[in-house]
């Protein structure tokens, strides 16, 4: 079978959503020539960006179908789209990645059993339906353990952190009785992800890791390189490009991963998979020649890859709720690259923009 033919330049890809994702998706698309119409349930940083816009629910499948027939091809920005608004428009234009990538990441549960299925590790888990389950998975697990709502969560949200048998008791009311798992506490040295892109012939390129750190369970730095050594990196490099493969995913998916240390049998295990452009890899966009939201809509848009070497080291900080008051003094910052989302109002907790700071290359990739 021959590969479809590249998108040529002036097509229109649909995004599903319109977050500051979609918003940078946008204006990569640009970069190359190509539109971008964007669908989503409420206005947002993207639609400031794009050429079209519509504002519908995910579950106005018509709706949905409409926005298919006038783009040439759909992705999404978020992997909480529901599964039948995919559907839809793939009856109409092709969808990358599919849905296939959206059924192993809106579950927890069955992320981490397509993730194991494939021999990959990860932390161990127990599905939690109830006390009794929790109790079960307890004994099983032990403590310190996380419970965590199987759909929904992201940002440290549905989440909590049990330390002794007496943290079960309320725990399950604490995250609303939802269906949940409970994960081990995987004792890590650091977090890294991977963001791995695959072109529609199954060419795979990699971004250098990140090492990423957390504020109350919201991404704060990611910065390259990781002081991962080369044997646990080229691990990590290859659980993304197998787990990659096996979702036959198009576009950029980010892996995160717990480093474990050089003395663990493992060096690497998954956290968790999105299947979609991330915050970790914010820092391509100053540090490399093709950003992962550029290399996305090419992957998507049939166009060969583009370089994912990265030219200067970097640290990318978030800018959550009230930071981004500080935009005058960031902007007249020396060396640093302001990128703001445009949201209107800096709740708490709210991603607002990022800044990047670049310093020479150091260590090859
Ligand atoms: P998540 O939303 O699952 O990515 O979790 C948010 C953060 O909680 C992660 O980035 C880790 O810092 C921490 N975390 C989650 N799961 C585990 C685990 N099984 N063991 C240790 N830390 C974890």
């Amino acid at each position: 079978m021959t590969a479809p033919k590249p998108l040529p330049p002036g097509s229109t890809i649909g995004i599903l959503g319109s977050g500051q994702l979609g918003r940078m998706l946008a204006t990569a698309a640009s970069r190359l020539g190509l539109k971008t119409h964007i669908y989503c349930d409420s206005s947002g940083p993207a639609f400031d960006v794009a050429a079209a816009r519509t504002v519908g629910a995910f579950t106005d499948l018509e709706r949905v179908a409409a926005f298919a027939e006038t783009v040439d091809v759909v992705t999404y920005e978020f992997e909480n789209v529901p599964k039948a608004t995919v559907e839809a428009a793939e009856r109409i234009r092709p969808v990358r990645p599919g849905v296939r990538a959206l059924d192993f990441s809106q579950d927890r549960l069955v992320e981490k059993q397509f993730i194991s299925s494939i021999g990959v590790p990860v932390a161990p888990f127990a599905p939690v339906d109830d006390e009794a389950g929790l109790a079960a998975a307890a004994s099983v697990l032990g403590f310190p353990s996380i419970l965590k709502t199987r759909r929904l969560g992201y940002d440290g949200k549905g989440q909590v952190r049990l330390t002794c048998g007496g943290d079960c008791t309320g725990a399950l009311g604490r995250i609303g009785h939802a269906p949940a798992i409970l994960e081990g506490f995987v004792a890590f040295q650091f977090e890294v992800s991977v963001l791995v892109v695959r072109g529609l012939g199954g060419e795979t390129r990699f971004y250098d890791v990140p090492l990423n750190t957390h504020r109350d369970g919201i991404l704060h730095t990611s910065a390259v390189p990781a002081p991962i050594p080369t044997r646990a990196k080229a691990r990590a490099l290859e659980i993304a490009s197998h787990v990659a493969q096996k979702l036959d995913f198009v576009g950029v998916l980010a892996v995160e991963m717990f480093y474990l240390g050089e003395g663990a049998a493992e060096p690497v295990v998954v956290n968790e998979i999105a299947p979609r452009v991330h915050n970790s890899g914010h820092w391509t966009l100053d540090a490399c020649l093709v950003s992962q939201f550029e290399n996305h809509i090419r992957a998507v848009a049939g166009w060969p890859l583009g370089p994912t070497e990265r030219h200067s080291d970097a640290i990318m900080t978030n800018l959550i709720g009230a930071d981004v008051d500080n935009w005058q003094k960031l902007a007249a910052t020396p060396k640093l690259a302001l990128h703001l989302y445009g949201k209107n109002e800096a709740r708490p907790g709210r991603k607002m923009g990022h800044v990047t700071t670049l310093a020479p290359k150091s260590a090859s990739s």
